[in-house]
């Protein structure tokens, strides 16, 4: 059986910072057929659902995983939430690890500073640069393939992929 790993939120999961969710039906899709397995990585780092929106602080999620950034929540709090996004990295690492031989894939939420594949947020404003969520790079860095939501035509043909 294959397998791909999703961000939980794509799957209609309320677990976005805000206590919402970016439900797909495609993704949906892949979890009736038992393909899909979905994972939320501030959840598995221990915070809140709700919780205050967070940044990378410069860089993107391999700086964060080499020490060289941090993340920060951006509502005014300023509070260091670093060590959440990285345990629930390692913890999303951990699943996809138990999947190794079977996982296709993953398909992530793009924008997120955990789950962006090619864009998220810049720290100082709302501009969206290019890099990774610190999940995304940690799954990419061990040799995972990503893939992100809005790349409708990739997660398609993936899915042509299982189906052959
Ligand atoms: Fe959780 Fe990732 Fe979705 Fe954010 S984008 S709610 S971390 S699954």
């Amino acid at each position: 059986m294959k397998r791909v790993i999703v961000s939980a939120c794509l799957l209609g999961i309320n677990c976005k910072y805000n206590g919402g969710n970016n439900r797909d039906p495609l993704i949906v899709e892949l979890f009736r057929r038992g393909i899909a397995v979905p994972l939320c990585p501030e959840q598995l780092g221990g915070l809140p659902t709700p919780r205050p929106p967070a940044k990378i602080t410069e860089g993107d999620g391999f700086s964060v995983i080499s020490g060289k950034a941090k993340v920060k929540t951006v509502d005014g709090s300023d509070l260091d939430v670093t060590e959440n996004f990285l345990k629930g990295a390692y913890e999303t690492l951990y699943v996809a690890e138990l999947f190794k031989d079977s996982c296709v894939a993953c398909i992530l939420k793009e924008k997120s500073p955990s789950c962006g594949v090619r864009k998220i947020y810049r720290f100082e404003n709302d501009d969206l640069k290019d890099g990774r969520g610190v999940t995304a790079a940690l799954l990419s860095s061990k040799g995972f393939k990503i893939l992100p939501s809005e790349d409708r035509e990739s997660i398609e043909k993936l899915i042509e992929e299982i189906d052959e």
